[in-house]
């Protein structure tokens, strides 16, 4: 067995110096893989993933016990840029494009750390834009004037922008009607399947998020109470009783 892309080894995360949100959560991340963290409000999976990309200071809160390691190396203290610089960065949850930017000016936003001049990025530009047919159409509108669902895709349009190995997706179906939840994720399985990006993806749908991924665990109250094989958890009574809706 390879080592996995991410390791992150019983972590407990604690908000303004008292409030333990974190309390000891494990997972891998496997290269070219896309794995779900489920789990309901306030289970603490956008906090997983901060911790992972580094943007727990801007919220005051600390990795106070385990490890995170990325390829063996261990990356509690790097900057949110340090991680973009090692091919990790986050889609955050509620879309955050820039509402005055247009289409491409938030593409473009995502380039900001590479290093490898112009027409890389150009390329990188035109190949988001294959993936991406409505943004293209959409270029030169400002994001404030755009839908829901090409929020979302510019916003992760705009992480594809750094040349990511792994995209940390924080609800990508949040507010979103089926129909666009399921054309993002059929990106999602594109952009893995030929571009070989690895997803770590929060998500409160836990249908959507079993039918695209390859693993899952499942997150309560800040603790991991579950994780198997998507198709495993997909057929497991607890999952579908608790998390599928499904008696
Ligand atoms: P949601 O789907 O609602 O985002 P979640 O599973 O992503 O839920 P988190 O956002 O990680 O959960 O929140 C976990 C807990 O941490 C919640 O009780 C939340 O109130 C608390 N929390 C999150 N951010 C902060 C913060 N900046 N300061 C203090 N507490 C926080």
């Amino acid at each position: 067995m390879t080592a996995p892309l991410l390791n992150v080894n019983g972590i407990e995360v604690i908000y303004n110096h008292v409030i333990l949100v974190l309390k000891g959560v494990s997972l891998q991340v496997r290269e070219g893989s896309v794995v779900a963290l489920l789990g309901g409000n306030g289970a603490g999976k956008t906090t997983t993933l901060r911790a992972v990309s580094n943007l727990l200071e801007g919220e005051r809160g600390e990795v106070t016990k385990g490890s995170i390691e990325l390829r063996g190396e261990r990356i509690e203290k790097l900057s949110t840029s340090a991680m973009v610089e090692r091919g990790v960065v986050q889609v955050m949850e509620g879309r955050h494009c820039f509402a005055h930017l247009t289409i491409e000016e938030n593409l473009m936003t995502g380039a900001y750390t590479r290093k490898d001049g112009r027409a890389a990025v150009a390329a990188t530009l035109e190949k988001v834009y294959a993936y991406f047919p409505r943004l293209k159409t959409r270029r030169a509108s400002q994001a404030a004037y755009t839908s829901g669902g090409e929020q979302q895709m510019c916003a992760i349009g705009r992480a594809l922008m750094a040349n990511p190995k792994m995209v940390l997706l924080d609800e990508p179906s949040m507010g979103l009607a089926p129909q666009i939840v399921e054309e993002v994720f059929e990106i999602v399985r594109d952009l893995n399947a030929k571009e070989k990006t690895t997803f770590l993806l929060a998500e409160q749908n836990t249908n959507m998020a079993l039918r695209y991924a390859d693993y899952g665990y499942i997150l309560e109250n800040g603790r991991i109470v579950m994780d198997g094989a998507a198709a495993e958890l997909r057929e497991n009574e607890d999952v579908k009783e608790f998390y599928l809706g499904v008696g």
